[in-house]
């Protein structure tokens, strides 16, 4: 059971707690200033992502577009690439979008209501509360999984924070503990006590400033919080990839803009159907995709993936162009390029393997 509400001792947590901040708060380059825009870019960065991950892509993103006009003004593809590597490919093209929406219908100026910031593409209500709260001080709590985790083992929450009801609890005592006027590093306060001490494996209690409050440490059980109710398990699928050369150039598609990985590039093939070889798939799937008929090599490589919502085998083959006129049907373009240009071109993690394993041949001969 969690604490009998009458009995927390809100403001004394609270008090323990940003006066820790105070003294440890970690130095990181979005906190350097206020800036909504810097603030919001760190944010989109850091869903999904490891805080050390992200300080190099938000320093090199920050330099390509110091400001949200030079952000909506640049092509996709180039903020793709400046994405390139961080995964999770939606999040980039919905910042784009969203500053050229914020350029177009807010004259380059940022909302002021949770409502507003919902509204662009890819703002969910932890990044609208984040931007709200620290770069313009509202009175709002935003709670990444760091302050989740510290918040479910105070109270030693029964009930599961990414579900409806885990979610309003987990919410109305962020609100009860949240100091009017210092929302901004209170909710930082609550991810760097999660991100530094309060681990999701062995937490450093003996020095945690808000332990006596502690409803988990009490029982001896941080490790059981967050509780999690099981998940289904990812579905898999055999993909395959056609790697077709002519000379020192190697065909590659531009996925379709909008959908996963959307305006990527990659080497062309697809998801193999029930009861099909990799060969009959590889050589479906360029005709479907590009018009070309192709004749299937030997196998290149094999990569494993994990997205959130599945687990996917690549199988990459080589493949010799034997007929049909090159057209971009199921895709949104396709190049012949040179395999030393690559490099200019965004491409998923997955494919990204096979560049540079065709750079490791050519500067082999
Ligand atoms: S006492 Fe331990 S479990 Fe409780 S908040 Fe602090 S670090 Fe986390």
């Amino acid at each position: 059971m969690g604490l009998a509400k009458t009995t927390v001792p809100y403001e004394e947590i609270t008090r323990a707690l940003m006066s820790w901040y105070a003294s440890n708060r970690r130095d990181l380059p979005w906190r350097r200033q206020r800036d909504p825009y810097a603030i919001w870019v760190a944010e989109v960065m850091l869903q999904q992502t490891r805080v050390e991950t992200v300080i190099p892509y938000y320093e090199r993103f920050l330099a390509r577009f110091p400001t949200l006009q030079d952000l909506a003004a640049a092509p996709l593809e180039e903020v793709l690439k400046a994405w390139e590597g961080l995964g999770y490919y939606a999040r980039a093209r919905h910042l784009h979008r969203a500053a050229g929406i914020l350029m177009k219908e807010y004259g380059g100026s940022f909302p002021q209501t949770l409502r507003e910031w919902r509204q662009l593409p890819g703002v969910g209500s932890y990044i609208a509360a984040a931007v709200l709260s620290i770069a313009f001080g509202q009175d709002l709590p935003a709670l990444d999984g760091n302050a989740e985790r510290v918040l479910t083992r105070l109270f030693a929450m029964e009930e599961d924070p990414r579900r409806p009801a885990g979610r309003r609890r987990l919410q109305a005592l962020a609100e009860r503990l949240l100091p009017p006027g210092w929302a901004g590093d209170f909710n930082q306060a609550l991810m760097d006590l999660g991100a530094t001490l309060c681990t999701p494996k062995v937490p450093r209690c003996s020095e945690c400033p808000i332990q006596t409050f502690c409803a988990a440490f009490r029982h001896g059980n941080p490790e059981a919080f967050p509780v999690r109710t099981p998940r289904r398990s990812l579905p898999h699928y055999d993909v395959t990839a056609g790697v077709i050369q002519d000379g020192d150039r190697v065909l590659i598609a531009q996925r379709p803009l909008e959908g996963m990985l959307g305006g990527l590039w990659e080497f062309p093939g697809g998801k193999v159907e029930p009861g099909e070889s990799f060969e009959e798939c590889l050589k479906r799937e360029l005709r479907e995709e590009l018009g070309i008929e192709v004749e299937v090599l030997e196998p290149m490589m094999t990569i494993r993936h994990t997205y959130t919502h599945m687990r996917i085998t690549l199988y990459v083959f080589r493949c010799r162009w034997i007929g049909g006129t090159l057209q971009p049907i199921g895709c949104a373009d396709a190049r012949w390029v040179r395999v030393e240009e690559l490099d200019h071109y965004p491409f998923p993690n997955t494919d990204r393997q096979i560049v540079e394993r065709l750079k490791a041949e050519g500067s082999k001969t």
